[in-house]
């Protein structure tokens, strides 16, 4: 069987003023697949995530998505792309203070306008079944836990079906249960066939992706493949076990 390449990303270079902060980076992903990217702070992990998925533009080289290069695009289609084909989970949830948790999650379905209100909302309620929070769908969000807001958040990501999942530090600001809860989630939509691409710095979280890139001032310094996760606890200390020891032989 062949694997499909959903994203491809060719010689990207990012530059502020005269700062090089994405220097000729080349990777592909495949369909499926759940790539963590790792390294130090500042190592340009943030900016690499914004040029793939189109919330910035890079100063050179090509961003291919489903065999499409979209680092060009017009604003609108590039919208377009985000809105339909990519899903965004970042540290702090970002929902909307005067709407419900199902309001914010139904919001960008009918904004996209691909699929009726109807099918919207349906897929709202699986997907809130899904992850837990059927039973604060009508609650404020300023009345719900971080741990419930990133859940909300991944279903609102999940709304219009994309065919990326993307992740900045997605659980940053979660304590270590809540982490391994809101993990599991990922790791059951990437499991039915969500590509995932997240930014940590969690040995835990990035030992859950089948490969790791690991960045060092705007450079992929390596690549570890950890095949993909098994529930399963032994499983899993074996994964954080090579993995810690990879990023140690990198200097994390
Ligand atoms: P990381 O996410 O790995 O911590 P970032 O991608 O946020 O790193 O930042 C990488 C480098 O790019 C840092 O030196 C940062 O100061 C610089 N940088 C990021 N965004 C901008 C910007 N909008 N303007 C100028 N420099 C920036
Ligand atoms: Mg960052």
């Amino acid at each position: 069987m062949t694997t499909k390449t959903i994203l491809e990303v060719k010689n990207l270079c990012k530059d502020y003023e005269d700062d090089q902060v994405l220097n000729n980076i080349s990777f592909q992903v495949a369909e499926g697949e759940f790539t963590a990217i790792m390294g130090p702070s500042g190592s340009g992990k943030s900016t690499l995530l914004y040029n793939i998925s189109g919330m910035d533009r890079p100063t050179s080289g090509a961003v291919v998505l489903c065999g499409k290069e979209i680092s060009k695009l017009p604003d609108g289609q590039m919208s377009a792309v985000r809105l339909n084909q990519m899903g965004f989970v970042f540290q702090h949830s970002h929902l909307l203070k005067n709407l419900s948790i199902r309001d914010n999650i139904v919001l960008p379905g009918f904004k996209a306008g691909t699929q009726s209100r109807e099918r919207v909302n349906q897929n709202a309620a699986a997907l809130m079944k899904k992850t837990g929070i059927t039973n604060i769908a009508d609650h404020d969000i300023k009345k719900v836990s971080g741990g419930q807001l990133q859940r909300a958040a991944i279903c609102r990501a999940l709304i219009n079906n994309p065919d990326i999942l993307f992740g900045d530090e997605p659980t940053g600001a979660l304590n270590s249960n809540t982490t391994r809860e809101v993990m599991d989630i990922i790791n059951a939509i990437n499991a039915e066939g969500t590509t995932v691409i997240i930014v940590t710095h969690d040995i835990k979280v990035a030992a859950r992706a089948s490969n790791v890139i690991y960045l060092i001032d705007g450079n992929i310094k390596d690549k570890l493949e950890l095949g993909k996760f098994q529930d399963d606890v032994q499983t899993q200390s074996l994964r954080e076990k090579r993995l810690g020891e990879w990023l140690e032989s990198q200097g994390f």
